[in-house]
């Protein structure tokens, strides 16, 4: 039964904003119209508001390098949701958007990642936070960097981990 607030048993409870920060890219199709239009679905989904948003940066293809450039971006948001439900209203845009999981690492129209939710850490079933591999991917860092260069994730700053990997 849907209690006085509509909430059925299961729903996650309401809560306090937290701040999160979702990294995206693609490499299909008219990445920046897909970039900016994964953005604006993000923003349009209910209990996230976008607090800020980087540039859009082109890359190199990482673990699987025979393929098409990338462009990628990072936003940092607001959101009430929990942390699973912002992982389903992300998978829920890349589906929207006519994404097809192939292979590990192949091409992509879209993906969208939670990189950090405030500061938990969670590891379940398809579902790790802080994302595992934000210390090593330098078009994960770099539009991070840009708008929040000072967040610790897995006690390390976005700009110290970037620098470190630019030194390598
Ligand atoms: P990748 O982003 O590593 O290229 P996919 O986008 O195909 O891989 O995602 C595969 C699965 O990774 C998703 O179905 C999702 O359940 C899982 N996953 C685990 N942690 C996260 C996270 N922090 N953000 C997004 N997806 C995650
Ligand atoms: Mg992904």
């Amino acid at each position: 039964m849907p209690d006085a607030a509509g909430r059925r048993a299961g729903d996650s409870v309401p809560h306090k904003p937290v701040r999160a920060y979702i990294g995206l890219g693609g490499n299909i199709g008219e990445r920046t119209a897909n970039l900016a239009e994964a953005i604006r679905r993000l923003g349009e989904t209910p209990g996230i508001t976008i607090v800020a948003q980087s540039t859009f940066l082109g890359t190199a293809p990482w673990g699987k390098t025979d393929q098409d450039w990338f462009l990628n971006a990072a936003v940092a948001l607001d959101t009430t949701l929990s942390a699973r439900a912002l992982l389903d209203a992300c998978l829920g845009i890349e589906t929207a958007m006519g994404r097809v999981r192939t292979e590990k690492w192949g091409p992509r129209i879209i993906d969208l990642d939670i990189l950090a939710y405030g500061d938990e850490v969670i590891d379940e079933d398809g579902l790790q936070v802080p994302h595992p591999y934000v210390a090593d991917r330098a078009f994960v860092l770099t539009p991070l960097a840009e708008i929040a260069p000072d967040l610790v994730i897995s006690g390390r700053s976005v700009a110290d981990m970037l620098a470190s990997l630019q030194q390598e």
